[in-house]
Parts: C-alpha cells; sequence; structure tokens
C-alpha cells in the first residue's frame, strides 16, 4: 500500500489548499488549473485568497492542453493543478516539462485514479505532491475525506509543520459523514442512482446531507481547518487494502464497455487517450452530441448514466461561474466538452445486467 494514509484531511480540497500553502501560494497569487473540474479546486484556490485561471481542454480531451497553456503560462504563476480526469491520464510530462522551464511547481489531482500509468509511470509522481479524494464518487469511497502525497523531501518538511495546525473535525460533521456513508452503502448502486440523485439534492437544500459544495466566500470555511474523520480514516484503509482487486473488477468492467459498445455507429466516442496510457477509471467517460436526449431516455429507463461534469466548474451553472473567476467563452473545449460528455459507473455495484443493460441502451440508441 502506497502513502496514501499518510497525510488526511477531512477533504481532497483541503489537501490541495494544504499543498498551496506550503508551496507559498498567497493572497493576489494567481494558480493555473484546468476548465473542465469540480469546484473543489477553485475553492480551495480561493480559500487560500489566490485567484484560479483556466487553461482549457485538448479537443475531444478531458484533459489539459498543452498549447493553451504555453499561451497562458509565465513566471508570475505560483502552481500549475494538473487533473487526470476520469483517470486518464493528462500529457502530464509535458506539462511539468514546461512548467519547470517557467520554475512553477506542479500538483497533480490525482481523485479519479490511484494507479493509472503513462509510459510505464503511475500518475502522482510526476509532480512536487499529488492529492486525493475519498468521497462519493471517487474509486475509493470512505464517506468524506482526501489526502496528500508530497514527492518532494524539501517540500515534506514544511508540509509536516503546516498538517500540525490541523485538526480532528466536530462530532456532530462526523455522525453526518457516517449517516451518508451508511445510507451509501445501502443504495449507491445502479438502479438507485436516479432516485438518489434527486433525493439527495432535496436533503442537501434542507441542509440534512453534507453536500459536495460549500458556497463560495471570502472569508474561510472552517472545513480548511480540519483532518479526515477518524470512521472515514478506517475505511479508507480497509478499502486501500483491496485496492488491487477494485482495481482488477474495475478493468473488467471497462473491457466489457471498450469490447461491446458499438463505437461504428457514430453517436459516442472515447475522448482522446496518450499512447501507452494503463488507465483505472473513476467512472467511464463517452463523448456525445446527443447528451441531454440520451439521460433524459435514461433516467426513463432507470438506466445510471451520470451528467458530470455539467458546466466546466461543476456543478456551478453557467451565470455562477464568475464567482470561481471563469469567464464565459474563455475555454471553448472545456464548454464544448461539458455539454457533449457522459459516463457510466464501472464501481463494484457494477454488475453482468447493468453493463449488459446499459450497453444495449447505448447502442440502439437513436435521436
Ligand atoms: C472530487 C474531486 C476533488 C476533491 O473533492 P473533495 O470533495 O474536496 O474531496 C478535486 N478534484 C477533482 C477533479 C475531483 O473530482
Amino acid at each position: 500500500m502506497e502513502n496514501y494514509h499518510q497525510y488526511t484531511f477531512y477533504r481532497g480540497r483541503v489537501g490541495l489548499f494544504a499543498i498551496l500553502k506550503v508551496l507559498g501560494v498567497k493572497k493576489g497569487d494567481k494558480v493555473l488549473t484546468q476548465a473542465f473540474t469540480c469546484l473543489a479546486v477553485p475553492e480551495a484556490i480561493m480559500s487560500i485568497g489566490a485567484t484560479p485561471i483556466y487553461v482549457d481542454t485538448e479537443k475531444n480531451s478531458v484533459n489539459m492542453d498543452l498549447e493553451d497553456l504555453k499561451k497562458k503560462i509565465n513566471e508570475d504563476y505560483k502552481a500549475l493543478i494538473v487533473q487526470h480526469t476520469y483517470g486518464i491520464p493528462a500529457r502530464i510530462e509535458k506539462l511539468a516539462e514546461l512548467a519547470s522551464q517557467y520554475g512553477i511547481p506542479v500538483i497533480e489531482d490525482c481523485c479519479h485514479t490511484f494507479n493509472s500509468s503513462i509510459g510505464g509511470k503511475e500518475v502522482g509522481n510526476f509532480g512536487v505532491s499529488s492529492f486525493y479524494s475519498f468521497e462519493w464518487g471517487k474509486p475509493i469511497v470512505a464517506g468524506l475525506g482526501g489526502s496528500v502525497i508530497i514527492n518532494d523531501d524539501e517540500i515534506r518538511t514544511k508540509f509536516e509543520q503546516e498538517y500540525q495546525l490541523f485538526s480532528p473535525p466536530p462530532r456532530l460533521a462526523t455522525l453526518k459523514i457516517n449517516i451518508q456513508y451508511f445510507v451509501f452503502k445501502l443504495m449507491f448502486r445502479p438502479i438507485y442512482y436516479w432516485y438518489l440523485k434527486k433525493t439527495f439534492r432535496k436533503l442537501s437544500t434542507m441542509g440534512i446531507a453534507e453536500g459536495n459544495y460549500n458556497a463560495v466566500s471570502e472569508e474561510l470555511n472552517e472545513d480548511f481547518t480540519y483532518l479526515m474523520t477518524s470512521s472515514a480514516y478506517r475505511r479508507m484503509v480497509s478499502k486501500l487494502r483491496r485496492l488491487e482487486d477494485l482495481n482488477k473488477k474495475q478493468l473488467e468492467i471497462t473491457e466489457y464497455y471498450d469490447s461491446h459498445l458499438d463505437f461504428e455507429k457514430g453517436s459516442i466516442e472515447k475522448p482522446l487517450i496518450q499512447e501507452n496510457s494503463i488507465i483505472f477509471y473513476a467512472r467511464y467517460p463517452l463523448i456525445t452530441e446527443n447528451k441531454y436526449q440520451l439521460l433524459e431516455k435514461a433516467e426513463m429507463q432507470n438506466i445510471e448514466i451520470s451528467d458530470w461534469y455539467t458546466t466546466v466548474i461543476h456543478p456551478l451553472n453557467e451565470s455562477e461561474l464568475d464567482q470561481v473567476h471563469y469567464h464565459l467563452g474563455s475555454c471553448p473545449n472545456a464548454e464544448s466538452l461539458s455539454k457533449r460528455i457522459i459516463s457510466l459507473p464501472v464501481g463494484q455495484s457494477v454488475d453482468d445486467r447493468y453493463m449488459k443493460k446499459v450497453v444495449n441502451f447505448l447502442n440502439t440508441f437513436k435521436e
């Protein structure tokens, strides 16, 4: 087992926040990150008082565009966050090489995968640091939680000090997470997907469920001072021990999708994948021109197909994007992608019946 359990935080974004602090990112600084991400990332950057600057995705790819980074990069940036979206490795070597020319440290967002690799090297090993998440929808679900890996000895010494400043969350927060986890465990399977989605939204607005996202505000949210809860930690450690089995099952599922989905028909395609990649997906993404029609039909037939990311900064809607310094039109590929992407589950709860059903659904779909 790798050191995924060494530095653990309340959430993945809290880990990112800690890394940024240790790298010396301060109020007024700018940090590069990709559009087509979730609010967790800009939230961490903005919690420091820094500004996220968005790099577009490569055309028909879920990952950062090297060419757009070349246009935007200069010495003023304090960090570059590279995300391996859905578990598909980004062009990390090239991106990191470019950043190093400007003396900018690279942080890898590995929230979607532990073991994906490119050119024989696992993601998470290319930058000074990487971070992980253990919340709903991630490869390992522990409730809420995140962790950090540091690849640089000098930074590790500073990080150790910073880590001392974090404290265990209050018991009420822990209790809420535990309740949600048990509900999740009972219900998180494809047949309950659409039902849960609606219920979770309702509970979130009622303030019962610990929602995925905090409102964007100027003041530092308390979440950014907490470690992982002890119960989430225990669940994480026990599941990390079984990571190999999880990965194996997940590969079987993605191989089934790969070999049974009808890509010839032209209504779905896989996003761009770099050569020499081995992918352990968080979800299996597909690009389609019929996203909304497909989702509507899937819901009617109660088949789990997910819509994330729904916008370039999920789950903000277009009118909210300026709150996280995203300007509509600035990353056209990512904007287009969010309107064309769907994804299929690859987790433990996926059985043969679901796989056959979803493949049949997609292969027979007509506009
Ligand atoms: C889930 C996720 C995070 C972190 O999420 P937390 O809820 O803070 O654990 C960060 N980046 C990406 C791309 C994610 O999907």
